[in-house]
């Protein structure tokens, strides 16, 4: 049996079909912005996702779709999310009504916790994808912790700088102004630096640019920092880094690694290490709510086979 998955995002909608053995059979991508009405081009996508399921002879069981902002996965309801300019969006009954098929929504962090959960093994720990903004999926005893209401998990705006540079969101010295992909690239203009380089650039200009140098030691230092704390909360068995950041490989984990262990004196750091499925975790992640949603078995590594990272 296969099943869709749908990652919605402020930029594109990414859709794919996941077959028994968790390959990805077919995928479909459009702009968050293909339709006036955003959530319109969510519901588009997942009808034309379901007709090239079936052209293909994989008619699907049912249907996972992500979002960022705050979800209700059991209304099925997504209450808020700034970028897609939802607000009350009952996607499950929309999307069963348009497909005839049993839906999952999720949120989309929670939904890669899932992912790295199904293909690590792992109970306890973090992931951090280090995008545009960071938030984390906080898994405890297997499951992706929602919170109270359903914002757990927003750790880019932990003050790691008190008093520090002003966030998007009206606090001053956020996790994210610092360590996002996003931050950095801008710290970096906003202190001289040449114009339009990204965090892929500006780490490779490390070695000879005294402003690259700078908001890169910034963000290390300020992640490390934020993953002291939730360390010392959590006790997680590991801390698993994704999105831009974590690409660039030992030039990033090496100083963040050292800046979490000089903040904790008393106890070892947990292991850091890099996402399994880069910036399809999410997707992965939907694909598995699909399948649970479903009554299907989702077995240890399901997914994490043939998925390249990016
Ligand atoms: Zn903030």
């Amino acid at each position: 049996m296969t099943v869709l998955a749908v990652d919605v995002g402020g930029t594109t909608i990414k859709g794919a079909v996941a077959s028994q053995d968790g390959q990805i059979l077919h995928t479909l991508t459009t702009p968050s912005e293909a339709d006036a009405n955003p959530v319109q081009a969510v519901r588009s996508l997942c009808v034309r996702l379901r007709d090239d399921a079936v052209r293909l002879g994989a008619a699907p069981a049912a249907i996972g779709v992500v979002t960022p902002g705050l979800v209700d996965e059991d209304e099925g309801v997504v209450k808020y999310a700034a970028n897609l300019h939802f607000r009350d969006v009952p996607l499950r009954k929309l999307i069963g009504d348009d497909l005839g098929l049993p839906v999952a929504v999720g949120h989309d962090v929670r939904a890669a916790g899932v992912a790295e959960a199904v293909a690590s093994g792992l109970d306890d720990f973090l992931l951090l994808p280090l995008g545009t903004g960071i938030a984390a999926a906080v898994v405890v005893r297997g499951i992706p912790l929602p919170g109270a209401t359903r914002a757990a998990g927003e750790v880019g705006h932990m003050p790691v700088y008190p008093g520090g540079e002003p966030c998007s969101c009206g606090q001053q010295g956020c996790l994210e102004v610092y360590a996002s992909a996003g931050g950095l690239a801008r710290r970096y203009a906003r202190l001289g630096g040449a114009s339009g380089l990204d965090s892929r650039a500006i780490a490779a200009a490390l070695p000879d640019d005294p402003v690259a140098r700078t908001v890169w030691d910034d963000a290390t230092r300020a992640l490390g920092t934020a993953l002291a704390t939730l360390t010392l909360t959590l006790d997680p068995a590991r801390i698993v880094l994704g999105g831009g950041l974590a690409d660039a490989g030992d030039l990033f984990f090496d100083p963040v690694r050292a800046a979490l262990s000089a903040a904790l004196a008393w106890r070892p750091a947990p292991l850091l290490a890099r996402s399994v499925f880069g910036a399809r975790a999410a997707l992965v992640g939907a694909a598995i709510l699909a399948r649970r949603e479903a009554g299907l078995a989702v077995p240890d590594g399901w997914g994490a086979d043939g998925v390249q990272p990016g």
